[in-house]
C-alpha cells in the first residue's frame, strides 16, 4: 500500500522529536511503515552549523538531515533560497523552447501570435510553476526567458536591448505574471481559507511580523506609490490594491524603457513607440515583422548599426565614404537609389521622411517590409559578387 507524503513542522528540537514519536505510534496502530530512505529532516536557518542536539530518531534510527529537498516539485533549502529552483525551472522552460524549435517555432509560416500562445502554454507554465509561493521576488531569469524566446523567434541578436524588445512587441515583463500569481494566492489564503488552515495561520504571521514575502510587497508598494497591504483591508480594497500595484509597475517599466531609449538611442527615440500595437497586430509574415523590427531599432546588419560597428564602418556599396547606418542605407546610399524611386518616387529620403516611413505612415507595413527585404538582399548580393 502507498500512502501520501507527510510533512511535520516544528520550531523546537524536542517538539519535533515528540511529533515524530506520535507518528511512530500512529503507524504502529495502523500497521504502516515509513520509508526511511525517503524521509529526511531539514533544519531551516539563516546559516551556521547544526548543534549536536539537532538529531531526531524514528524507531531508534537516526533520520538523516538534508540541505536540499524536493517536495511537490519545489526545491527547498535551509535558507529557503528560491533562486536555485528558479534557475532549474528556467532551464527546463528554455529546453521546452529548444525542443519545439525544429517542429514548430522555426516555421516561418506559423504566425508569431500562435508561437506566443505556445510559449505561454508550455514554457511560461513550466517556468512559473510554484510562483504562487515565490512570485513576490523579482528574479531576472523570469524576464530573461521571455526575451530569449522573442529574440530567437524574431531572429534578433542576443545583444538587442530589452527596451527595444519591450517597446516594439508590447510583451509584458514575465515578473508581472508571476507576481500576480503570488498575490492572487495570498488573497485566496487570507480571504477564502478557514482560520485553522496552516497556510492561513502562516500568512497571518507573515503579515503581522512583516517578514518574508510581506517585506518584498511592502517595498513594491513604496516604489510604485500604491497603498500598503494592511491586515484589516476588506477583500475588495485588497484586490483593488493588487490591480493598482500591477498597473503602476507596468507604467514604471514602460517609462523606464522610454527614457532608456531617449537617453541612449537618438534615432529610435524619434520613432513612435509601438507597444506591440502597430505592425505586430498586422497580418504580417514573421520575416516581415523581423525586417521592420530590425530597421526601426537600428539592428540591421550593416557595417555600422546602433550596437555594433565593424572595423570599417564605411558603406561598401558606394563611394560617398559615409558610415553605413540605417539613415545612409535607406535614405541616401546611391547604390539603392532605384529602390527608393521604385517604392517612394524619391531618389533621396531625408531623416524626417525616413522616420515617417518607419512609423508606417507612408506605405503599408507589408510594402515597407518588402522594401527593406529587397534593399538588404540587393546589398548582400552586391557584396558577395564583389567579394567584400
Ligand atoms: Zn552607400
Amino acid at each position: 500500500m502507498y500512502a501520501d507524503d507527510i510533512v511535520i513542522l516544528a520550531d523546537e528540537i524536542d517538539v519535533m522529536q515528540r511529533m515524530i514519536q506520535k507518528l511512530e505510534e500512529y503507524c504502529k496502530i495502523w500497521n504502516m511503515e515509513v520509508n526511511m530512505e525517503k524521509s529526511k529532516i531539514m533544519v531551516f536557518r539563516k546559516g551556521g552549523k547544526l548543534s549536536s542536539k539537532e538529531k531526531w530518531l524514528y524507531n531508534g534510527t537516526e533520520i538523516s538531515i538534508t540541505s536540499e529537498y524536493s517536495y511537490l516539485g519545489l526545491t527547498f533549502t535551509p535558507k529557503l533560497s528560491l533562486r536555485k529552483q528558479i534557475q532549474e525551472r528556467n532551464q527546463l522552460a528554455k529546453n521546452s523552447i529548444n525542443t519545439t524549435w525544429n517542429c514548430f517555432l522555426s516555421k516561418p509560416n506559423v504566425s508569431i501570435k500562435t508561437k506566443w500562445k505556445l510559449f505561454l502554454a508550455i514554457s511560461r507554465s513550466i517556468q512559473s510553476y510554484g510562483s504562487q509561493i515565490w512570485g513576490f521576488s523579482h528574479f531576472d531569469e523570469v524576464d530573461q526567458l521571455t526575451l530569449y524566446f522573442l529574440k530567437k523567434v524574431l531572429k534578433m541578436p542576443s545583444f538587442t536591448p530589452t527596451y527595444i524588445m519591450m517597446l516594439e512587441t508590447g510583451v509584458e515583463n514575465g515578473h508581472i505574471y508571476t507576481l500576480n500569481n503570488h498575490l492572487n494566492y495570498i488573497t485566496r489564503i487570507l480571504y477564502d481559507y478557514k482560520d485553522d488552515r496552516l497556510p492561513k495561520i502562516l500568512a497571518k504571521k507573515v503579515m503581522r511580523h512583516e517578514i518574508f514575502w510581506k517585506t518584498h510587497i511592502n517595498s513594491l508598494t513604496l516604489q510604485n506609490s500604491t497603498e500598503a497591504f494592511t491586515p484589516n483591508l476588506s477583500k475588495q480594497c485588497w484586490l483593488q490594491n493588487i490591480q493598482n500595484l500591477l498597473q503602476n509597475i507596468r507604467a514604471t517599466k514602460t517609462n523606464d524603457a522610454l527614457s532608456n531609449a531617449n537617453n541612449t538611442h537618438r534615432f529610435y527615440s524619434k520613432l513612435q513607440p509601438t507597444f506591440g500595437g502597430l505592425y505586430f497586430v498586422e497580418p504580417l509574415m514573421q520575416d516581415e515583422l523581423m525586417w521592420i523590427l530590425k530597421a526601426r531599432s537600428g539592428m540591421f546588419s550593416l557595417n555600422s548599426n546602433r550596437f555594433q560597428t565593424n572595423s570599417n564602418p564605411i558603406c561598401s556599396m558606394c563611394n560617398t565614404v559615409e558610415i553605413e547606418n540605417i539613415q545612409h542605407f535607406l535614405g541616401r546610399c546611391p547604390a539603392l537609389k532605384e529602390f527608393r524611386l521604385m517604392f517612394f518616387q524619391m531618389p533621396i529620403i531625408n531623416e524626417s521622411d525616413l522616420i515617417n516611413i518607419l512609423n508606417g505612415n507612408v506605405i503599408h507595413w507589408k510594402s515597407l517590409a518588402s522594401y527593406l527585404k529587397t534593399c538588404m538582399l540587393y546589398r548582400n548580393q552586391l557584396l558577395s559578387e564583389f567579394n567584400i
